[in-house]
């Protein structure tokens, strides 16, 4: 047997699932298509405070672009919304550096990588057999495999098991000139530019990144992104310089995935949908998952079952039971924000001014785990009524 675990792809979820198994002395091998790790960029860096600590990860100042400590959030209409205290929420970080320091991490602890290497097939057959394609080719064999290749999953595929269709488009850019403070994140809803997601500008050190989201689409994402730079009312004002420093682009996925194991195969991260619908962070939330991942291969290694059964109850059902309800709350808001209009938006943004909203998203400022701030909202009778009042008025 050539590893204990092989994981196809070497992103932030199959770096952590990485790092848990070889900390417990166990072979593990990364096999990554691309020939560096966190390249291609397709990620603007931006995580909980909290997060960052769940994942015990305490990252290097380095690799810190700025420091969070409140959202503006612009209504369709320009209606504004800010919730800010002098509290550190969540750190940008410069994405390259994150993974890497992710795959230092794995590897400090003995875990093993093959790069510009692109799992071709995969067969299980009392043993995985991996095929191999690119600087390291043949057949690799393992006892199980980890599906940490994104959301177009392949080992999701060959496993049987179905990956989400609800995907989001996403396109961002860096600029380097914007009139907006260094520790806010500014949000901006609306069909316009935004379809069915929300435009963003975050600081970073020395720049700037202005990105947008948009799920099915009636032009291509980045027609929305230049429209958004040049003629959204508050946002073209704010982007001072519009040459583009940076360029990336990717999906998420705003759909959980129901099945996420089979015999001797665990799928996790953007491959299991496991990313926040509401904000399209999925780094934090896939991170938690893949570490459970990392902590079921151990035991099914010591335990030697590799079984669906076995993986369900020590992968999927924990996973779920850290995360899954949460991830439930953020698909709810994510359908509910898709299926009010503009207007109704406006009118939301207005009563939550008036209901002094900010100070509910102050005080719950957990993103990763949205489910205090929705119960609190939804006490709100004015908040409650008009949802209700917008639910109803689309049946
Ligand atoms: C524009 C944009 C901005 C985002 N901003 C944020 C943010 O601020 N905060 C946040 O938390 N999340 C953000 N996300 C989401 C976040 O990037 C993903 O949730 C996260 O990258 C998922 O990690 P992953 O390891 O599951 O998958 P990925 O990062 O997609 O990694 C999958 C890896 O698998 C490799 N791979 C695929 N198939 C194969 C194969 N057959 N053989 C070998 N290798 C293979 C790929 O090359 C890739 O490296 C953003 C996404 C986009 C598109």
């Amino acid at each position: 047997m050539d590893y204990d675990v092989v994981i196809v792809g070497g992103g932030p979820a199959g770096l952590l699932a990485a790092r848990e198994i070889a900390r417990a002395g166990r072979r593990v091998c990364v096999v990554e298509e691309h020939p560096e790790i966190g390249y291609p960029v397709k990620c603007s860096g931006l995580y909980s405070v909290s997060g960052l600590a769940v994942l015990d990860l305490k990252l290097d100042e380095s690799i810190i672009s700025s420091t969070i400590k409140g959202g503006r959030f612009y209504s369709p209409g320009g209606k504004e919304l800010l919730a800010y205290s002098d509290v550190e929420r969540a750190r940008v970080v410069e994405k390259k550096l994150f993974d890497k320091f992710l795959a230092k991490e794995a590897a400090r602890a003995g875990a093993e990588f093959m790069l510009k290497t692109k799992v071709a097939a995969v067969k299980i057959n009392g043993v995985v057999l991996v095929k191999a394609e690119g600087m390291h080719r043949g057949e690799l064999s393992s006892e199980l495999i980890i599906g940490a290749d994104g959301i177009r999953s392949n080992v999701a595929r060959w496993a049987g098991l179905k990956i989400s269709k609800k995907i989001v488009a996403a396109a961002q850019v860096e600029v380097d000139s914007v009139d907006l403070e260094k520790d806010i994140a500014e949000v901006y809803l609306g069909r316009n530019y935004a379809q069915n997601f929300y435009a963003w500008i975050l600081p970073k050190e020395n720049v700037y990144e202005v990105g947008v989201g948009v799920r099915e689409p009636k032009a291509g994402v980045m027609d929305y992104l230049h429209r958004f730079m040049e003629q959204h009312p508050v946002a073209s004002k704010k982007i001072k310089s519009k040459s583009i420093l940076e360029f990336n682009a990717g999906g998420f996925s705003v759909e959980v995935a129901r099945d996420t194991v089979a015999e001797r195969t665990l799928i996790v991260g953007d491959a299991a949908g496991q990313t926040k619908a509401s904000t399209g962070g999925g780094v934090i939330t896939g991170g938690i998952a893949a570490r459970i991942a990392g902590r079921a291969c151990v035991k099914a290694l010591e335990e030697e079952n590799f079984s669906k059964e076995f993986l369900k109850e020590n992968y999927e059902d924990e996973w779920k039971k850290e995360i899954g309800f949460e991830l439930e709350v953020h698909a709810a808001l994510r359908n509910m924000l898709d299926s009010l209009s503009d207007a109704q938006l406006d009118e939301l943004f207005d009563l939550a001014v008036q209901e002094k909203i900010s100070e509910l998203m102050i005080k719950y400022q957990d993103t990763d785990r949205p489910s205090h701030f929705v119960k609190e909202l939804l006490k709100n009778e004015r908040m409650l009524n008009a949802v209700q009042r917008f639910l109803d008025l689309k049946l």
